[in-house]
């Protein structure tokens, strides 16, 4: 019996984090003492400005963010 599924391990050290990003599930690295980060295309796209702000759209503007890139 050597057939063994092999287990993916989280990134869970320091300066890995999920994207703070409400619908992104991309990892983002985090700075010493952040506990949130946004990842890349978050950025470029702004999500931070307008992410947690009253008022303002909660959606993830970057693009792929909802699944456009199919291949897997
Ligand atoms: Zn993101
Ligand atoms: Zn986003």
């Amino acid at each position: 019996m050597t057939s063994r599924t092999a287990t993916k391990k989280k990134p869970t050290q320091s300066g890995y984090v999920p994207c703070a990003c409400r619908d992104c599930m991309e990892i983002a690295i985090a700075g010493p003492g952040e506990k949130k980060a946004y990842c890349a295309a978050c950025e470029e796209a702004g999500c931070p400005d307008h992410q947690g702000v009253a008022g303002m759209s909660q959606e993830c503007r970057a693009p792929g963010a909802y699944g456009d890139d199919d291949a897997c």
